[in-house]
């Protein structure tokens, strides 16, 4: 099913009109209305009538995270407080949360394009919708909210956290949809396993999954371990929040972009000039709708792939593929640049080791070092037993730590340590994004 056809299926050629009369209609209200892009603007020597369409997006000024931050809280609002009718703010995980605003117009925009990653994602209207995203002003929550009842599910406002209470409802209001964060869904998944509940006898049907990054070996997992379709959901507070993309359920092949709001780059993250499409570059994003706090070519942070190609599933607007890192954290070790989504390609799926890891960087005079933590599966666990497990020179462990690093010198071309863990001694998420890396270098 596909929610808005007659916009998710236009022709490219008839987007891009639409997206350049967008964007000229932008520059002018933003020179207008906010002082930053006006100095930038002007700084820049670009008046808003030289936009005149997408091909003009080049002389537009980035947008940066920072600037939010520069201009806290509500210096980049481009409307008056009084046609403000919400606040968020970021989840604040690399620095001080930074805060945006939306007007009414901007809320229906969001209920929009969050419906349409309903239909993306399997979801049928009549649907139970339990959304463990957190609300508040975390953006996941209402965002979803607003989402699932324009689609026209009945929303549980569960939130996240509280895993027991999360398994009663998918149990006993016969949940047929849930949203929450990748490494949340693994903390359900094994928690229904462990309590020996018969996936097949609940009734959810996909889960959507967002919020930090994930992986296809990830996807594979939980799939198999619940019998569902996990997809994949994609947006932040600067731009929106959840919604700015998502995965058809019939490809499952990269996250289509609401492009008729969201005017996509991706741009060589140093020189800012643009990558080809099918490589992997910084992902920026021109709001080209919103009205309370509209950005220019918002510098994500976010690495990743776009493809225009055509979708199985009939709709035109480009796809992105899996986010494979954040430009900040990138960790740099001895020279290399290592992602913790590699290390999860690398290792995840790999019998015995779960999905379930930490990365640990220190530094000893000059040289860093690396030490990967990640358990093993409860039945190898079992299996081997407590005191062999606690042998550090057991031949069953060795033969498993030597495979698990070089399956990582394949990937990273570095060395690293690995520490196998016995169940449950990784860190879990209880709800939200979960913390894998801890770089004690500094
Ligand atoms: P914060 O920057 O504080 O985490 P947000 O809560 O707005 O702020 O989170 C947005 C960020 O979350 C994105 O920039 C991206 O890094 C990450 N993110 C969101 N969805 C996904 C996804 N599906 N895959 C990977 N990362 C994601
Ligand atoms: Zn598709």
């Amino acid at each position: 099913m596909i929610w808005n056809p007659e916009i998710e299926t236009m022709p490219r050629a008839a987007l891009e009109k639409l997206q350049s009369e967008r964007l000229a209609k932008l520059a002018e209200y933003v020179y207008a209305r906010v002082p930053m892009y006006k100095q930038r603007m002007d700084a820049a020597k670009v008046r808003p009538s030289d936009i005149r369409g997408i091909h003009d997006l080049h002389k537009l000024p980035f947008t940066k995270k920072s600037d939010l931050r520069d201009n806290y809280p509500f210096g980049l609002f481009a409307v008056p407080m009084s046609e403000v009718t919400r606040v968020h703010a970021s989840s604040g995980t690399t620095g001080k949360p930074t805060v945006v605003g939306y007007t009414k117009n901007d809320i229906d925009m969001w209920a929009e394009v969050a419906a349409r990653c309903f239909a993306m994602s399997g979801a049928q209207p009549g649907d139970m919708f339990q959304n463990a995203y957190g609300y508040g002003l975390f953006t996941g929550g209402l965002g979803m909210h607003y989402g699932a009842e324009r689609f026209g599910c009945t929303v549980i406002p569960i939130s996240g956290g509280n895993t027991a209470r999360q398994i009663l409802l998918l149990q006993d209001f016969g949940t047929a949809v849930m949203a929450c964060t990748p490494s949340y869904a693994l903390t359900l998944a094994d928690e229904i396993l462990r309590l020996g509940i018969d996936p097949k006898s609940l009734k959810v049907r996909s889960f959507i999954l967002g919020a930090e990054p994930w992986t296809e070996e990830m996807r594979t997992e939980l799939e198999a371990k619940l019998g569902t379709h996990a997809v994949n959901i994609y947006g932040l507070s600067e731009v929106l929040g959840p919604g700015v993309s998502n995965e058809c359920i019939e490809a499952k092949s990269g996250m289509h972009i609401a492009e008729d709001h969201f005017l996509t780059e991706v741009l060589n993250p140093s020189t800012g000039e643009p990558v080809a499409d099918g490589e992997v570059g910084e992902i920026v994003f021109t709001t080209l709708t919103k009205e309370a706090m509209p950005v220019l070519r918002y510098r994500t942070g976010d690495l990743c792939t776009i493809t225009r190609e055509k979708c199985i599933c009939g709709r035109t607007h480009a796809r992105m593929g899996r986010i494979l890192g954040r430009t900040d954290d990138m960790l740099i070790i001895r020279g290399v640049n290592v992602f913790p989504s590699q290390i999860e390609a690398a290792l995840v799926g790999k019998e015995p080791l779960t999905p379930h890891y930490a990365l640990i960087v220190t530094r000893e005079g000059h040289l860093d070092s690396m030490e990967v933590q990640i358990e093993v599966h409860d039945a190898f666990y079992r299996d081997l037993g407590e005191a062999r497990f606690a042998d550090a020179d057991d031949e069953a462990l060795h033969r498993v730590r030597a495979y698990a690093r070089k399956s990582l010198h394949d990937v990273l071309g570095l060395n690293a340590d690995v520490t196998l863990l016995a169940p449950g001694q990784a860190p879990r998420s209880e709800g939200g994004k979960l913390k894998r890396v801890f770089d004690r270098r500094k």
